[in-house]
């Protein structure tokens, strides 16, 4: 990845007719968790109708609580690569816990009759599973997506996106999504899209923010400004080169994280944000 090679030619890949590198930008919209079909179609067909052939869905899901929603795993994949195959979906992130999840994903994969694609998503609670990242690795089909550790230094985080590459898969994302503090932060996380640069510089991976998940809420501030918003064009302005976002047809009954969710009729007013932002960088 660049980290000890010396290398640092941006290289990028291209997955399921998607590029991915440090010169561009993909926006993964979508649903933290998988929850019913009627939601899943309508977030994808708002996707679909905005002119998106990426999304976020989780299937299976790392929860701080073990009586809080799990995910419906490998249950929901059947009608889910159904559905982002009829709403022309080409890249999926999806987050994995464990490595037989790889193999039910791409079982999944392989019976549905779309051309639909998954990028492996690593979280931040596994950035230092060093068993799972070998396992990871040695596949070389999907990408992957590797959330940074949130309590980590930077160095350690790059250190596990090594072991996907000493194993053979170089089809690596690197994901910032905040730190924890103790520090009373007004962000359920420390923002650290700063680091995009940062990364950029020491490495040849394409590098994700996530504004849901380090910011937390989608409440507007006095002034009216809703924070996603306002970090995510920080991060794009800074050369991020995937956004990894949270949306939700109806946030007040999402089963994980719906206060962070920002509502489809917002999808158009976040895209063209992107695209300003972009520009300024
Ligand atoms: C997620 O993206 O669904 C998620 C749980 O993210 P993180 O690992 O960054 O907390």
């Amino acid at each position: 990845l660049g980290r000890h090679t010396g290398d640092q030619r941006t290289h990028g890949f291209d997955y399921n007719g998607v590029r991915f590198s440090q010169d561009n930008l993909n926006v993964f919209a979508g649903l933290c968790a998988v929850d019913t079909p009627e939601h899943v179609e309508r977030m994808l067909r708002a996707l679909h109708e905005n002119g998106q052939v990426c999304t976020r869905m989780g299937a299976y899901k790392p929860r701080t609580s073990p009586y809080a929603f799990q995910g419906h795993g490998k249950d929901c994949l059947p009608w889910v690569f159904e559905l982002a195959g009829k709403y022309g979906m080409r890249v999926i992130a999806m987050e994995i816990l464990h490595e037989s999840h790889m193999d039910e994903i791409r079982e999944a994969l392989e019976k549905t009759g779309h051309p639909t694609g998954v990028m492996l998503q690593i979280g931040t609670r596994n950035t230092q599973n060093f068993e799972l990242l070998k396992a990871v690795g040695r596949q070389q089909e999907l990408p992957v997506l590797l959330k940074r550790g949130f309590g980590i230094t930077l160095e350690e985080s790059l250190n596990a996106a090594e072991y996907l590459a000493s194993e053979g898969n170089t089809k690596v994302v690197f994901g910032l999504r905040g730190m924890k503090t103790n520090l009373g932060d007004p962000h359920r996380n420390f923002v650290d899209f700063a680091q995009v640069p940062v990364v950029k510089r020491l490495t040849r991976m394409p590098v994700c923010i996530d504004p849901s998940h380090s910011v937390g809420s989608r409440d507007a501030g006095p002034d009216g400004i809703m924070d996603v918003f306002h970090v995510t064009a920080q991060g794009v302005a800074t050369g991020a080169n995937m956004i990894l976002v949270d949306f939700h047809p109806d946030p007040a009954t999402a089963l994980v994280d719906g206060p962070q969710a920002l509502l489809l009729e917002e999808l158009p007013w976040f895209l063209e944000d992107v695209r300003l932002a972009r520009e300024a960088y």
